[in-house]
């Protein structure tokens, strides 16, 4: 019976994604912050901080068009273009968000696919969108009627989903009453750890090479200390201070802004219903799955979170549906 609610749920989850608009994530009103292409990259990190914004859609003004997001993944690109080009500091300090897709180019990186989706469709589409091409976050690009130019709209996140579903859909996120453990959400194994002492350059180059966003910081014991977040690499780089990157963890994390939300943890027995109830009333941005003494097992990120509301006995589905 605990099988059959639980898909009860998660279809009714998958119902409201498909009646529901991208459109209808966002608040009455917001702020949206769009940074000119031809910025320098270090003004763009004080503007994002003093905005206490993580990313920003890109506009080339030149051709009146949308080009691109602005993420924390940029950044890092730009830290790995000077470990790779020490010598090119003072070039490094020159950089424009234009020249973005030269650093990619230059560091070897495939340049992020830059997806978007209209506004008004399904909010469904955006959430496949976003797991298909692994994106935490997509920009909502609409055409102008008179001038038949693009404009972007907003950008919705995985996060901002989440909640949406979570404040949205009560009576189906009570059925999910499976535990972590039962149905497997997140990852338990090959985890990217660090301890306070490695430098966030080395942080940095797990993130890189696993390609996650967060990488928890643990003692001699396996005990969760904290959790380096990409995010968390954007107060760092500020005003050019590339060779701070050599310092370790524990003083970075001490810069994070006094609103951080803090770092959420779960154990293997909670509920799937528990965590939207995280969800609904916190900022998550993943959980950390620790043992009674605080040790790690795991994390989930939002993605997995995601990609079990959308994809979880899907197939199965299809199947009977045709
Ligand atoms: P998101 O896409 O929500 O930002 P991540 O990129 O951090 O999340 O996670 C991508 C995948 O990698 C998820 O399946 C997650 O469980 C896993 N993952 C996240 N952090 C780590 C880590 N430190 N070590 C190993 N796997 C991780």
């Amino acid at each position: 019976a605990l099988d059959k609610e639980q898909m009860q749920g998660l279809r009714g989850i998958r119902e409201f994604l498909k009646v529901r608009t991208s459109y209808d994530v966002l608040p009455l009103s917001f702020r949206l912050v769009v940074l000119d292409n031809e910025l320098l990259i270090r003004k763009s990190l004080n503007i994002l901080i003093q905005n206490g914004i993580v990313s920003a859609p890109l506009w080339d003004s030149t051709n009146s068009t949308f080009a691109g997001l602005l993420t924390s993944t940029d950044y890092i690109n730009v830290i790995q273009y000077y470990c790779q080009f020490p010598d090119e500091i003072d070039q490094v300090d020159k950089f424009r968000l234009s020249s973005l897709r030269d650093i990619e180019r230059a560091i070897g990186v495939l340049p992020l696919e830059t997806v978007s989706v209209h506004p008004m469709r399904p909010l469904y589409e955006a959430c496949r969108r976003m797991l298909k091409t692994r994106a935490r976050r997509i920009p909502l690009v609409d055409v102008d009627d008179e001038t038949g130019r693009e404009m972007v709209v907003s950008v919705i996140t995985q996060y901002r989903i989440l909640k949406f579903i979570a404040v949205n859909n009560e009576k189906h996120t009570i059925l999910l009453r499976k535990s972590v453990r039962e149905i497997g959400l997140g990852t338990y194994t090959n985890l990217a750890t660090a301890d306070m002492s490695s430098s966030v350059l080395d942080v940095i180059h797990l993130m890189v090479k696993h390609n996650i966003s967060a990488v928890p910081i643990i003692d001699k014991e396996n005990k969760v200390l904290n959790v380096f977040e990409a995010v968390d690499v954007i107060p760092c780089i500020k005003g050019g201070a590339y060779d701070e990157l050599a310092s370790s963890v524990g003083e970075a994390l001490s810069k994070r802004a006094d609103d951080f939300p803090g770092i959420y943890t779960c154990s293997e027995d909670d509920r799937l219903d528990a965590i939207f109830e995280t969800i609904r009333k916190s900022r998550v941005h993943r959980l950390i799955v620790v043992d009674d003494d605080s040790r790690l097992k795991g994390i989930i990120s939002l993605s997995d979170i995601l990609k079990h509301v959308l994809l979880f006995g899907e197939e199965e589905d299809d199947i009977r549906a045709g």
